[in-house]
């Protein structure tokens, strides 16, 4: 799961930056409003967390802006701004969900799973294709309902990358893009570590490898 963070308080901005890498989130952060369309041209994410109160470019100008370019993308607003016509606007400009500040990290971790959740298409909160379950709330998985397996954030990233949509065939660096954030640095197999430790936790097959393309789990079974 990739997410762009666009916040210009610093301390609020670094402590939700920190709080999602520890979730396993690869997270880019911006503090400037206008900064936005140029940062999505150029990258793909899963969810937007925006503040309202930007320079550059305010953030409810920027949620007009993308749902007009009717971008799909989650967009999950984080503000201070409360009155209900604020809130108002925000929904009806397309944002997905709201947090008020100051917020516990907690609500908004969960927050941003159901939205992600929600636009996977699925209504319950863990991911399955039949076969393995993931449940994001814990990081664990589990095999035809077998006992729970604990994986390492990174494990967790890349299975939930290719269980949010099974069948799809997801490339080296499609997945590299889901696990690393800016400026961090991408270790040349660490997709491969990853795919190696999840088949020894979780079986062999389940991991389906497509030669000279990349990786998928099956689409149900
Ligand atoms: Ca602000």
């Amino acid at each position: 799961m990739r997410v762009l963070l666009v916040e210009d308080d610093a301390m609020i901005g670094e402590t939700i930056r920190d709080a999602l890498k520890d979730e396993s989130y690869a997270v880019d952060w911006i503090q400037d409003g206008s900064m936005v369309a140029p940062t999505l041209k150029a990258q793909q994410y899963d969810l937007i967390l925006l503040d309202l109160g930007l320079p550059g470019k305010d953030g409810q100008d920027v949620l007009t802006s993308i749902r007009a370019r009717q971008e799909s993308i989650p967009i999950l607003i984080i503000t201070a701004r409360d009155t209900l016509s604020d809130r108002l606007q925000g929904l009806d400009g397309g944002a997905d969900d709201y947090v008020l500040k100051p917020f516990e990290l907690a609500e908004l971790l969960a927050r941003m799973r159901a939205i992600i959740r929600r636009k996977g298409g699925c209504a319950t909160p863990v991911l399955t294709n039949g076969a393995i379950s993931l449940d994001p709330a814990t990081q664990e998985a589990s095999v035809h309902a077998g006992p729970p397996v604990s994986l390492t954030g990174r494990e967790f990233a890349l299975l939930h990358a290719l269980l949010i949509r099974p069948g799809a065939i997801l490339s080296r660096s499609t997945l590299e893009d889901r696990i690393y954030g800016w400026g961090e640095e991408i270790e040349s197999n660490m997709v491969d570590f990853l795919i190696h430790a999840l088949r020894r936790k979780l079986g062999n097959d389940i991991i389906k490898n497509v030669r000279g393309v990349g990786w998928r789990v099956s689409k149900g079974n």
